[in-house]
């Protein structure tokens, strides 16, 4: 197991398309494991393959703080997950390859829109779908199927736009300064406590392991 590096703005990769995954090898499970790893260790509900530097479609989603917050139910939403055509609970963490939405409705405002590649930065209102469908694989090429709206429905959007090199800043309702973000990490970065949790993760850079499901 693992922890990786996570990219930060404005790193030049989390602007780039990734590429479909076409091999579900081992290496692919191993990959997605230490996404896990590194999602938890910096407390996130969602990661996406690029962040660590890997140009692939995938992605994997963890919003159980969310639903289990009851604080936030206005953003529990509801959930259904199908496995190969088969009702099944939501995984949690979920792991999805090569996803796309197939189907979304009504816009709506989302208040608390934040990435674990823009750390330092408060989180922003972003405009969001409210409703989706998602299809994607599981990381043994099983169809997986998403019908929701609330808390997860956001995360996968957000998640998604990192497969095409979009950010959350871009959605930000209102003007957002990149220098001024850019800033803000920077003072994140150099904050010495940061330093000391960074040191003591032994972060791996992902670009350095073999994969070869690329
Ligand atoms: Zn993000």
């Amino acid at each position: 197991m693992a922890v990786y590096k996570i990219l930060h703005y404005p790193h030049i990769l989390l602007r780039k398309p990734s590429t479909a995954v076409e091999k579900f090898t081992p290496s692919l499970k191993t990959f997605t494991q230490n996404m896990i790893e590194t999602m938890n260790a910096f407390e996130g509900i969602g990661l996406a393959a690029p962040q660590v530097g890997i140009l692939k479609r995938v992605m994997i989603v963890d919003v159980r703080p969310y639903l289990e917050n009851p604080q936030l139910k206005e953003w529990h939403g509801s959930i259904s997950f199908s496995l190969d055509g088969e009702k099944k609970p939501l995984p949690s963490p979920m792991i999805l390859v090569n996803p796309e939405i197939v189907r979304k409705d009504t816009e709506i405002s989302f208040p608390f829109d934040g990435c674990l590649s823009f750390p330092g930065v408060d989180r922003g209102q972003t405009t969001r779908w409210k409703d989706i469908v998602l299809e994607a694989k599981d990381t043994d090429g099983k169809a997986v199927r998403i019908e929701c709206n609330g808390i997860l429905s956001i995360c996968l959007q957000h998640e998604m736009d990192h497969l095409e090199g979009v950010l959350f800043i871009d959605r930000v309702q209102g003007k957002v300064s990149e220098n001024e973000v850019a800033a803000d990490i920077m003072d994140h970065e150099e904050d010495a406590a940061t330093r000391r949790k960074m040191k003591k993760l032994k972060l791996v850079d992902a670009r350095s392991e073999k994969l070869d499901f690329l």
